[in-house]
């Protein structure tokens, strides 16, 4: 048994409920599935329970203040605070192509922004040595941008909370107004949902820097995992895309902060721009696009 408080966000289905059932079979004493849904949530600790594991549930919207500080005054009062903080609740775009303003501002607000109102109120309460992981994507790396504006302005060492904002209001404006590029991006499938994961990392790589208490703070791309989200394609299973966060909240070393973490626990230069990933290869997204719309 080890004795530590653990939150995973959005963890009634998918790649947060495969953490919630690794980080209990690992034997972590206290670990919170959270939802922003309570009879989902409950649904889901229930399965849970049916299998032998015994999670603690709390009602959590990661967009909401109130929810958000409510959980926060629930772990202090409770637990003292927390050890193990895993980012995973976010949404995609439901148009693969094209996105309008509104929903891409959704996406953001869900993926990068609620990450302001987690850090305002659960990160006071991280205990010393505590760990964080940003769940992001292979589409947050750095090489799904072209523009080089943006990719000086979020690949340099001293980068700020400010870089990021301007970008994402760029990136938002820019679809406000029609002047969105193609050239600017590898790749346009799925855009604001990539752009809120390359805002993700690239916030990664400034609260790493400014926290203190030894607390380590790495992004992650969990794999392709079949999920709602990837309408269940992927090579995963979510028990198997568990593995890798929980080896970073409980056995990588605590000297690792601020690097973006591959599912096979490999490290990857988030900062270099001429990654050849398959995300940002053109044929093979566009065979999956392909596949989905097929689908549909
Ligand atoms: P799912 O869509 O299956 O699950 C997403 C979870 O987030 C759900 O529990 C959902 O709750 C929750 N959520 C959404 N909005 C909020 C909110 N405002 N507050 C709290 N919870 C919320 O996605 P995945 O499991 O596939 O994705 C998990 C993470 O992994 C995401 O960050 C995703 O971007 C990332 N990822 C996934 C990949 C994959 O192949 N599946 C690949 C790369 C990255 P509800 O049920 O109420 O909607």
């Amino acid at each position: 048994m080890t004795d530590k408080v653990a939150v995973v966000t959005g963890s009634n289905k998918g790649i947060g409920y495969g953490i919630v059932k690794e980080l209990c079979s690992r034997g972590v004493s206290t670990v919170y599935l959270t939802a922003r849904d309570v009879k989902r949530g409950q649904q889901s600790v229930e399965n849970l329970k049916r299998e032998g594991f015994k999670p603690e549930f709390h009602q959590l919207d990661v967009t909401d203040s109130k929810s958000v500080e409510k959980f926060a005054n629930h772990l202090k009062q409770k637990h003292g605070g927390l050890d193990i903080l895993i980012n995973n609740a976010a949404i995609i775009q439901q148009n693969i192509m094209k996105t309008t303003y509104e929903e891409a501002k959704k996406v953001m607000d869900v993926n990068y922004r609620s990450m302001f109102i987690i850090e305002k109120y659960l990160f006071p309460i991280l205990k010393q040595n505590a760990r964080v992981i940003n769940v992001s994507s292979d589409l947050g790396h750095i090489s799904n941008l072209k523009n080089s504006y943006w990719i000086n302005r979020l690949t340099k060492d001293d980068i700020e909370v400010q870089d990021i904002d301007d970008f994402v209001d760029w990136f938002l404006a820019s679809i406000k107004n029609g002047t969105l590029k193609e050239e600017d991006f590898a790749v346009t499938a799925y855009l604001a949902y990539r752009m809120s994961k390359v805002a993700v990392c690239a916030l990664t790589r400034v609260q790493y820097r400014k926290i203190d208490r030894n607390i380590s703070i790495n992004s992650l791309h969990p794999g392709f995992v079949k999920t709602d989200m990837t309408q269940h394609n992927g090579f995963m299973t979510v028990e198997q895309s568990g593995k890798t966060p929980v080896y970073l909240a409980l056995d990588c070393d605590q000297s690792v902060k601020g690097k973006f973490i591959w599912y096979d626990k490999s490290e990857n230069d988030w900062t270099n721009r001429n990654l050849a990933l398959l995300c940002t290869d053109k044929d093979s997204v566009q065979k999956y696009v392909t596949l989905l719309i097929s689908r549909t």
